[in-house]
C-alpha cells in the first residue's frame, strides 16, 4: 500500500481509533485545540465512522486543582490527581462535544480488565454496544485504582490495546510534534522529517529519542512501540502534531504526521490476544528443529523439541516459546501444564503415554492456539 493511496482511502474506513496526550490538552492554547478535537471527532463520527478517543490528561488537570507543579512521583498522588482530574478532563469534554450534538461515554481501564479473557470479552461488548448506540467512547487508564502491575504507565500502549481489540481501521496517535524525524526537532534545526515509514525496524526505533515531560510520560519510543505493535497486527497508525495541527490535517497530510505502513496480514482477534495483550506464565526453551518448525512451517510444538522451561503454568495457561538464543519466536496456549513438562520434556508421544498413563493431546502447544511473532 502506498502512503497517497492510503491517504486517500481514510474517508472510506469504518473504524477511527485517536489518542491525545496532556500536553495537547492543557498547555497554553487548550480551548482552542480541545475545540477542534472535538469539531474534527464530531465530523467523522456524523460521516458515520465508530470513533473511539483515547484520552490523557486526568492527572494533569489534576495537578492544576491540586496546585501541583510538576508531575508527583509518588503513586497516590498521581492516583488522586487522577481522581479529581477526570471528572474535569469530561466535563470539558461534555461542553463541548455537546455543541455538536453528539454524545459521549466513559470507559476507565487497566490491565487486568484486558488480561483477563472475560473481563476483555466484556470490554468489547461494551465499547461495540456504545458505538453501536452512536456515543463517542472516552477511554483512560483507571490511574485512581492501578498500581505498578495492573498499570499500562501510558496511554499509548493503552490506545494500541483499544485499537486492535476494537478493530480500529487506523489509529491516529495526536501529539506535539508532526510524527517521526531523523533527530530530536526540539534539540535539531535540522532534523528530517519523515512522512512514511513502511517497516518499522530497529533503525526506526533508534531515532525515537526519549523525551519525558513534567506532564505526560512516554516520549516517542512508547508512541513506536504502540505504532509497531498495530502495523504487525495490520492497523496503519499515524503518529501526527495535534499541537498547532488538526486530526483531519493529520489524516490528509503528509507534512504534520507519519505514516506507518501495516504489514500486508491482518491478525485474527484471537492471535492479536495471544500476541500483544494476554499474560504470559512461563516460558518453553526449544531446540533448533523446533525453533525452524515454529518459525518456517508454522508447526504445532511438541514435547520432543522441547529443552527446558521456567513458571507455574496450567493447561490452556499462555506462555511465550524461546528458542536458544533466548529470543521468544511465539506464545500460545498450553495443553499440559508445567507440573507435567519436566517429566515429558523431549519424549516422543509413545513415551508420553508410558510415562503420564494416557494424552490427551498430542501437541503441547497447537499450532491453532499459536502466534509466531
Ligand atoms: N492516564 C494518564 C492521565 O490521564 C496519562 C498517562 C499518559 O500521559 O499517557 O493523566
Amino acid at each position: 500500500m502506498t502512503s497517497t493511496l492510503f491517504r486517500t482511502e481514510l474517508y472510506n474506513i469504518k473504524t477511527i481509533v485517536v489518542k491525545t496526550g496532556s500536553r495537547i490538552l492543557t498547555a497554553q492554547g487548550k480551548e482552542q485545540r480541545v475545540k477542534q478535537l472535538a469539531e474534527d471527532l464530531s465530523f467523522l463520527h456524523k460521516k458515520g465512522l465508530r470513533v473511539i478517543l483515547v484520552s490523557s490528561g486526568a492527572i494533569a488537570h489534576g495537578m492544576d486543582v491540586l496546585k501541583v507543579k510538576k508531575r508527583p512521583e509518588t503513586i497516590p498522588l498521581q492516583q488522586a490527581c487522577a481522581s479529581v482530574g477526570q471528572i474535569k478532563l469530561m466535563d470539558i469534554y461534555q461542553s463541548f462535544f455537546s455543541t455538536h450534538d453528539v454524545n459521549i461515554g466513559q470507559v476507565l481501564l487497566t490491565w487486568d480488565d484486558l488480561r483477563s479473557k472475560k473481563r476483555y470479552l466484556n470490554l468489547r461488548n461494551t465499547l461495540f454496544q456504545l458505538l453501536d448506540c452512536r456515543i463517542i467512547p472516552i477511554v483512560n487508564e483507571n490511574d485512581s485504582v492501578g498500581t505498578e502491575e495492573i498499570q499500562f504507565g501510558n496511554n499509548d500502549v493503552l490506545a494500541a490495546q483499544i485499537s486492535l481489540l476494537s478493530h480500529a481501521d487506523v489509529f491516529v496517535n495526536l501529539t506535539d510534534v508532526g510524527g517521526l524525524y531523523d533527530k530530536n526537532p526540539q534539540k535539531h534545526k535540522d532534523a528530517r522529517h519523515i512522512p512514511v515509514i513502511s517497516h518499522l525496524c530497529s533503525s526506526v526505533h533508534k531515532m525515537a529519542s526519549e523525551n519525558i515531560s513534567n506532564i505526560s510520560v512516554g516520549g516517542m519510543t512508547t508512541k513506536l512501540k504502540a505504532a509497531e505493535m498495530l502495523t504487525r497486527a495490520g492497523i496503519p497508525s499515524l503518529i501526527g502534531d495535534g499541537f498547532s495541527s488538526s486530526l483531519l490535517s493529520v489524516l490528509k497530510e503528509n507534512n504534520c504526521s507519519t505514516l506507518f505502513l501495516p504489514s500486508e496480514k491482518k491478525m485474527t482477534s484471537k492471535h492479536r490476544w495471544l500476541a500483544f495483550t494476554g499474560q504470559s506464565h512461563g516460558k518453553v526453551t526449544v531446540d533448533d528443529g523446533a525453533c525452524k518448525a515454529i518459525k518456517e512451517k508454522g508447526k504445532s510444538l511438541l514435547a520432543a523439541g522441547i529443552l527446558d522451561f521456567s513458571g507455574n503454568f496450567r493447561i490452556g495457561d499462555m506462555v511465550d516459546i524461546t528458542c536458544l538464543d533466548k529470543q521468544v519466536i511465539a506464545r500460545g496456549m498450553v495443553n499440559f501444564p508445567s507440573t507435567q513438562i519436566d517429566s515429558i520434556k523431549g519424549c516422543k508421544t509413545s513415551e508420553i503415554k508410558r510415562k503420564l498413563g494416557s494424552v490427551q493431546f498430542p501437541e503441547v502447544i497447537h499450532r491453532d492456539n499459536m502466534v509466531v511473532l
